[in-house]
């Protein structure tokens, strides 16, 4: 070993000195600057998986051409991963990158993606099942292990589990969590149930608890995926989760709407979610995070605008290895392009409040089969501002069947109507209230949803020319454009345009006419 690291040292040098010269042909604008100057309105990370680490830091060149391409990227933050899929990252490198990007002006946390953690759920193989000890036992020495290396620790989107095995199956029947010999109650039968106590619990005691025991500044970062809408099936429980942990991270992965492996959720949804959740996290909430994934330049960067445009604070570009290869090159250079003008409509969102439609999806609301349902409508050029409150005050709201998770929706829905203001609804909402609320109101309108969300992608602009116009009739705000439009509206009276079609749009805003480039935007700040 010893004589490997001794022939090791020459090409080291001449490496490094490459890689400084490459710094010195950073383009112009140079985003390492512009990012430190950003640095408390947004910023952007990367991380770097437990393989990465072992890939690119076991070596001097490999962390030094790491470090030149986050400053060339505006990275200001990076994530170095303990564990993921089975594998544990080398103490010993981890520490040799963390002190490295720091010294380099980079902040650094860990990261833990509980990915094959021990034994196999029934279902999805990279998934576990918690209910059983030793895996128990697994994951709290994987938070204790990055505990003890890092002050904040991120959890990548896999904390959740869809395991059937006889084991569970008992414990479900019995409506009991076991944890280390404690027993916590279960409040109902379903799966659901069970899930959500196992993985609350298990965060608490065996995450939260135990990494704290290890480091008691340790703050840990519970990262929701992107499929909002089933994760109480699987046991991430959005309310009691993002009040026990100390800060929430948000799936803004959309990905390209018509790719045959990743597609098939439209661009809106990372604003959506992104807002969704900010409410739900409030102060807690920290940033978005994408990936290139089954993307193009333009849908990665349209990633990026929703995430911006939602208020998040911090965009993980995740991750460094995928960036590096197959189309992740591409998309960054096509980011790196845009970056001057995400940190500034960052800043200028940063500095108002959000407008629109309220769009109420309560936490563990069901879809029935109006699934993802907030998606489309906010593609229609209907501005939506997601909320998991009933939005007593908004002067306007979006209704579909999950607000049947509030027992006292239909009184709500009433006193809303009665103070004149417009509501849309879905048709499976109006089936399921029946004669609960009088709907014969003028300012109630129905979306006909039919149990096929994506349906909504087909409306004409002269279907949705006249809806926008009842709807938006409180906000003093005409719009008229065609399907495939996003209308991001600020108190202030500021707003955003973004065409998601791939031709040039024409919009209509209180009668002026506007030119929108194919997969462009357009923003107007007061
Ligand atoms: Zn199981």
């Amino acid at each position: 070993m010893k004589r490997f690291s001794l022939l090791l040292v020459l090409p080291l040098v001449v490496l490094m000195a490459c890689s400084a010269f490459a710094a010195s042909l950073t383009p112009t604008p140079d985003l390492w600057a512009l990012a430190q100057r950003h640095r408390a309105v947004h910023r952007f990370s990367t991380l770097f998986t437990a393989q990465n680490v072992r890939e690119y830091f076991s070596s001097e060149a490999g962390l030094s051409q790491a470090i030149d391409w986050c400053k060339r990227t505006a990275v200001t933050k990076v994530y170095i991963e303990e564990f993921r899929g089975s594998y544990t990252a080398d103490r010993a490198t981890l520490v040799k990158a963390r002190d490295a990007f720091g010294a380099a002006g980079i902040e650094t946390s860990g990261c833990i993606t509980t990915t094959r953690v021990g034994k196999d759920s029934t279902g999805w193989k990279e998934i576990a099942c918690y209910t059983d000890p030793q895996t128990q036992e697994k994951l709290k020495s994987v938070f204790e292990y990055a505990a003890g290396l890092f002050d904040e620790i991120m959890i990548d989107d896999f904390w959740f589990t869809d395991c059937e095995c006889p084991e569970c199956k008992a414990a479900r029947a019995a409506r009991v969590v076991t944890i280390g010999g404690a027993r916590y109650p279960v409040a109902g039968d379903t799966w659901e149930d069970y899930r959500c106590e196992l993985m609350v619990q298990l965060s608490r005691h065996y995450i939260l608890e135990a990494a704290r025991k290890v480091n008691p500044k340790v703050k840990i970062i519970i990262k929701y995926p992107q499929w909002y809408d089933a994760f109480h099936e699987r046991g991430y429980d959005v309310a009691r989760e993002s009040a026990d942990f100390d800060r929430i991270w948000v799936g803004t992965e959309t990905r390209d709407y018509t790719n045959k492996q990743w597609g098939g959720t439209v661009q809106f949804e990372g604003f959506f979610i992104m807002r969704w959740l900010g409410g739900l996290g409030g102060a807690k909430c920290g940033g978005g995070w994408f990936d290139p994934y089954g993307t193009s330049p333009a849908t990665y960067l349209e990633q990026a605008r929703q995430t911006v445009l939602a208020g998040a604070r911090e965009s993980m570009l995740f991750c460094y290895g995928s960036l590096r290869n197959d189309n992740g090159p591409k998309n960054i250079e096509a980011l790196r392009a845009n970056i001057p003008e995400l940190f500034a409509v960052a800043g200028e969102v940063a500095r108002r409040r959000p407008a629109g439609i309220a769009a109420y999806k309560p936490a563990s609301s069901h879809p029935e089969n109006e699934k993802v349902v907030f998606d489309f409508v906010g593609m229609l050029g209907l501005p939506l501002l997601p909320c998991h409150e009933f939005p007593a005050t908004a002067p306007a709201a979006f209704f579909s069947v999950h607000a049947l998770k509030d027992p006292d929706f239909a009184v709500k829905l009433k006193a809303f109507m009665k103070a004149g203001k417009p509501v849309l609804l879905t048709d499976g909402l109006v089936k399921a209230l029946g004669d609960k609320v009088d709907l014969k109101s003028s300012g109630a309108h129905t979306l006909a949803v039919q149990g096929e969300p994506k349906s909504l992608l087909k409306l004409s602009q002269a279907e949705l020319d006249p809806l926008r116009a009842e709807m938006l009739k409180p906000l003093r705000v005409k719009f008229k454009a065609p399907n495939k439009t996003g209308l991001y509206l600020f108190s202030d009276g500021s707003r955003v345009v973004e065409n998601f079609n791939d031709e040039p749009i024409e919009v209509q805003f209180n009668g002026k006419s506007e030119t929108i480039p194919a997969r462009g935007w357009a923003t107007h700040w007061k």
